[in-house]
């Protein structure tokens, strides 16, 4: 049977996998990403998964921003080591087959669009909320990468003008209030003292939690009011930027991954209700906003659905 290998690569992860037409998994494998020599691991890595059976057809690859699609080079944010990294060539060197590379959250909106929350969507929106906020759209069944693959950065759209300087040097961007370490920052900024998850009395600290975004779901879940306020102040930026996108290339369906869609309706209850209270127009307010179904393995999928369309078999 016919395969391609899908290759996903992040800043605290390597991971590929041999898929076949139907989107099945053959075989996959996952290693940490050095620090160094991270194309060294990825050959390992790639040997791992194809070593002893039939070749793939063609390889797709996902891969953290930002990248330059036309030139197939990568500069991850959270990889220090590859900056203009030639990875399209390195892997199309290595394993001899078509190579093709797109954003991992690009990838993430393909894999969904594919096999999980957006099947059949017309026009979708793919959202990783995590670290930081990317995005990637797939337009009738297509997926828009942009000429240079910049296409679908949601996290730097702008829901405030006058708001505060994010990282990336423009102001009031939804990654700066709606990203993980941002809903925490702002809740420890309000008073939020974290919870002990093992439901004892005192703070939490290094032995028994985090002060982080999935220790913030926890408390929200549990009613601590400052949490809660965390999660409806992130839910409202986001659905300022769902609305915008909505409005700029009428959205029928937005999924949503990444760490924090974990919190569940902590998160996409308020959001539900940001969106009915921020959108107007009939076809904006007609958005679907779902979580993810295959969660972590949505990116992989994408990379899986990238290859087909450069292979002989088209799937
Ligand atoms: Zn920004």
């Amino acid at each position: 049977m016919a395969r391609v290998l899908a290759i996903d690569i992040g800043g605290t992860k390597l991971a590929a996998a041999l898929v076949d037409e139907t989107g099945s998994m053959l075989r996959s494998a996952t290693r940490p990403t050095p620090r160094t020599d991270v194309m060294v691991a990825l050959a390992a890595l790639i040997e791992e998964v194809t070593g002893d059976g039939p070749a793939p057809e063609a390889v797709g690859i996902g891969c953290a921003g930002p990248l330059d699609l036309a030139a197939g080079t990568v500069s991850p944010v959270n990889m220090p080591s590859w900056r203009g990294f030639p990875l399209r060539d390195e892997v199309r060197a290595l394993t001899g087959l078509p190579t093709m590379l797109a954003g991992d959250a690009q990838c993430m909106a393909l894999g969904e669009h594919w096999l999980g929350a957006g099947r059949g969507s017309s026009s979708l929106l793919g959202i990783v909320v995590s670290t930081g906020i990317g995005g990637g759209l797939v337009i009738d069944g297509v997926p828009l990468l942009g000429p240079n693959g910049n296409a679908g950065h949601v996290g730097h759209m702008t829901i405030d003008p006058y708001g505060e300087r994010c990282e990336c040097g423009g102001r009031g961007c939804v990654e700066h209030y709606s990203s993980g370490p941002n809903l925490a920052r702002w809740a420890l900024a309000n008073g939020w003292t974290p919870g002990r998850p093992d439901g004892l009395d005192g703070p939490a600290d290094a032995r028994n939690g985090a002060a982080d975004a999935r220790a913030l779901a926890r408390d929200a879940a549990g009613g601590d009011p400052v949490a809660v306020a965390a999660f409806e102040r992130g839910a409202r930026a986001l659905a300022g930027m769902i609305a915008s996108t909505a409005a700029a290339v009428e959205l029928t369906k937005v999924v949503i991954g990444g760490g924090v869609s974990a919190a569940g309706p902590v998160l996409f209850d308020p959001l539900a209700r940001a969106l009915d209270d921020v959108a107007g127009l009939a076809f904006v307010r007609a958005v679907k906003v779902e979580p993810t179904t295959l969660g972590v393995r949505a990116g992989l999928a994408g990379a899986a659905k990238l290859a087909w369309s450069q292979s002989r078999t088209a799937a």
